[in-house]
């Protein structure tokens, strides 16, 4: 199987909207002059090299990497990886295959002579910097490398806020994910993703399909640049225009936790078994919105409030024997499992389950490299309410929520390793 070559897309900074262009410089170091501006949104960038930082810059410790892209005009030249997203067969860069497009700042690169494996158990990823704090200048401490536009040319993407209803206004979608949304070139997730829409954005709905196998209907939209593509449906929201093509909100669960930011997705078995988000620490997580039971929660023996995580004890991450550890919680940290009964899953999920034999199961949800617990075994927990604050302990590099779910259909299993045969994709129950 061939895999996609290795491309940028530049997210430029995902809170702060009004920076819609990033620099792009002769050389692997903001020392070197600013050759040329490139548009937040822009995809497609080839990889031509990476360098890690020629100045040793760094932030939280971890060293910037600048990638040389081949930019649209046939040049080349220099951007650093906090300001881009990368996907495709990124080994021979020391990257490995990135199969969903990934903030570059958190992967770990390797030598490229390295035989990259699977790391045997979860894998953690460092985050981002924090986003700014609201109602702050723009971060220039955290990205120094972007400056605000002065006059760009052309526009930056259309922003919109649904419109109220109108009864004869032409079908609509708006980009409900926080940080935006994948657009492919077919009507599900092996097709290729050909950009990436922000927040807000309105789209005129062509059509909607759903999709083969499937729980999500998939709405083929016109792209603010003038193409077509597909998005899935639970990445969007509709106003009343769309409710004649049967397109109303998904009915997922939200996010765990109000204030956060993505990092990284769920890759299947072989990869990264959940979703990160980057959050502050403390950050309170809460539990869904139906309620639930904690089967387990956990304190990690080696994480204390000094020596948190591996790095404390000079661990590398994802070491194999740490991850087999108990003491570490296999490198989870401090963690609670929250158990969501299947009749008050909603009924998308419960659907989706069934179209993967798992009809009736009970999903369990795990929220992993907490700070601290506020729950314990057996307890029942209200609606939304907080079970923890997001951490940095166990198999992790800096502050953020592993959320793994896993199903089963005994409502009482407390067996979280036996339940790794039915590692699902937390977007069946979550909103990003
Ligand atoms: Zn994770």
């Amino acid at each position: 199987m061939a895999a996609n070559p290795f491309v940028v897309y530049v997210r430029g900074l995902p809170e702060t909207p009004s920076i819609t262009e990033v620099n792009i410089r002769s050389g692997p170091a903001t020392s070197y002059p600013i050759v040329k501006k490139v548009l937040v949104g822009t995809g497609n960038l080839r990889v031509l090299e990476v360098r890690p930082d020629e100045q040793q810059n760094h932030f939280q410790g971890k060293v910037y990497q600048w990638f040389k892209l081949e930019l649209p005009d046939g040049q080349a030249g220099w951007a650093r990886d906090d300001l881009l997203e990368v996907s495709g067969d990124g080994s021979p860069f020391g990257y490995g295959v990135i199969q969903v497009r990934t903030f570059a700042f958190v992967l770990t690169r390797t030598p490229p002579q390295a035989i990259a494996t699977p790391p045997p158990m979860e894998v953690t990823v460092s985050t981002p910097p924090p986003p700014p704090v609201p109602f702050t200048p723009p971060p220039v401490s955290i990205s120094a490398d972007v400056q605000p536009p002065v006059v760009p040319t052309p526009p930056p993407a259309p922003v919109a806020t649904p419109p109220p209803a109108a009864p004869s206004a032409a079908p609509t979608a708006y980009v409900n994910a926080r940080d935006g949304a994948n657009v492919r070139s077919g009507p599900g997730i092996s097709f290729s993703t050909v950009t990436r829409i922000n927040r807000n954005t309105a789209l005129p709905i062509l059509a909607v399909q759903q999709e083969a196998g499937g729980p999500f209907r998939w709405v083929k939209v016109t792209l603010p640049t003038g193409g077509e593509g597909w998005m899935r449906e639970d990445t969007l929201r509709f106003d009343a225009s769309a409710a004649p093509l049967g397109l109303t909100q998904a009915d997922l669960y939200p996010a765990p936790m109000a204030d956060r930011w993505w990092v990284r997705g769920y890759d299947g078995p072989d990869g990264h078994w959940g979703w990160d988000f980057g959050a502050r620490t403390g950050e309170p997580v809460l539990a869904g919105p139906s309620g639930g039971l904690v089967i387990r929660s956990a304190a990690c023996a080696r994480c204390t409030p000094d020596r948190p995580s591996f790095k404390h004890y000079n661990i590398p991450l994802s070491d194999p024997t740490a991850l087999n550890d108990p003491a570490w919680n296999f490198g989870y940290g401090h963690y609670v499992i929250v158990r969501y009964l299947n009749e008050q899953l909603p009924a998308s999920t419960r659907q989706a389950l069934v179209s993967r034999g798992l009809g009736g199961a009970h999903l369990y949800c795990m929220y992993a490299h907490l700070d601290s617990r506020a729950v314990s075994d057996g307890q029942q927990v209200t609606a939304n309410a907080v079970i923890g604050g997001c951490g940095d302990t166990g198999n992790s590099e800096a502050t953020h929520l592993h959320l793994e779910m896993r199903a089963s259909t005994n409502p009482n299993d407390t067996n979280w390793a036996g339940m790794k045969k039915n590692l699902l994709d937390p977007g069946l129950l979550f909103y990003r």
